[in-house]
């Protein structure tokens, strides 16, 4: 008669071999998706395309929404704290987030998914006052001048975002490794043909119509990549007030420059816009999607998404009239 394995020996090799399936299957079979924070809704796309069926994002800014503007509620300061990975944008946009991660509880990594973009300065001629005071108006300052946060606008840098969390994620599950890579590698190779489809919609308009007034300045990562000039009767932060003065020279400029069109945006009111569109004579070219995306039935449902719906808005508008 064969001598039998102990009991406590099956046990073990039962968990052995069910910790293995559990590795080998991801989370779908039975193992708890990493819970994933992001502070606004194109982060949270990034962290999907990345982590997969292995998290479970929310983005705290949601869809349409204006991360601006943010009121966080007492509940997203509990919710955070469990939290098992939180990431931002940084550059001043979201400051908001790290403090409530760490007022909710939250003691582990805030991934800065912009580390390592070239950034911008915020532009001094926006046409309105630069007040800084105001609650809600953003911009990291370094010494005078303010870093402009609007960097997944390029999406050069949104490639980076991506690779710091596709890290960030390995790091917190190093059992995902695999899974990350790949659908990240996958990712970028996404990314890199809608830069390049970009590049070359932006090249085949002439030089001087490719310019755009719209509501905040959010467009100036955009504008650099693809050579398009954006203008906005405030700045990056579209909580700033517009002076009447800085209006009325936007205007002069609109019709001195034969500006083609201006745009509204999802998270942003369109009544200043639409003045500007009636005093000025220029075409409204429809809705850019800047700081937010879009529902999920909406044009912008993604970032991938969310980008070419800008570039088909502009390419529309832009185009020479026959
Ligand atoms: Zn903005």
């Amino acid at each position: 008669m064969k001598p039998q394995p102990t009991t406590a020996g099956r046990r073990l090799a039962r968990a052995i071999a069910g910790g293995l399936l559990a590795l080998a299957l991801g989370p779908a079979h039975g193992q708890q998706p990493l819970d994933v924070t992001a502070s606004f809704s194109i982060l949270g796309d990034f962290v999907q395309q990345v982590g997969g069926e292995r998290v479970k994002v929310r983005s705290l800014v949601g869809a349409d929404e204006d991360a601006h503007a943010f009121q966080p509620r007492p509940s997203d300061a509990r919710e955070i704290g469990s939290a098992a990975l939180v990431v931002v944008n940084g550059l001043g946009f979201d400051d908001w987030m790290s403090r409530l991660a760490r007022s909710g509880g939250y003691k582990g990594t805030i991934v800065v998914a912009s580390d390592g973009v070239v950034t911008l300065e915020m532009a001094d001629d926006h046409g309105h006052d630069h007040d800084h005071g105001h609650k809600h108006s953003h911009g990291h300052k370094h010494g005078s001048k303010a870093i402009d946060p609007h960097a997944w606008q390029d999406v050069g840098n949104a490639r980076q975002y991506v690779a710091n969390i596709a890290a960030a994620l390995t790091a917190a599950d190093p059992a995902g490794a695999d899974t990350y890579r790949a659908n990240a590698e996958r990712y970028d190779g996404e990314l890199r043909a809608l830069d390049a489809e970009l590049r070359a919609a932006f090249e085949a308009i002439p030089a001087e119509r490719r310019k755009v007034v719209t509501s905040h300045d959010a467009f100036a990562y955009f504008g650099r990549a693809y050579g398009v000039r954006f203008l906005s009767p405030v700045g990056v932060s579209n909580n700033a007030e517009p002076t009447a003065k800085g209006v009325a020279r936007l205007i002069r400029q609109l019709k001195a420059e034969n500006i083609p069109a201006v745009f509204i945006e999802n998270v942003v009111d369109a009544r200043l816009i639409e003045r500007i569109r009636a005093e000025s004579g220029a075409r409204m070219g429809g809705t850019l999607y800047s700081d937010a995306l879009s529902g999920a039935g909406g044009p912008a449902a993604s970032y991938v998404q969310m980008m070419r719906s800008n570039l088909q808005a502009l390419q529309d508008a832009l185009r020479e009239t026959p």
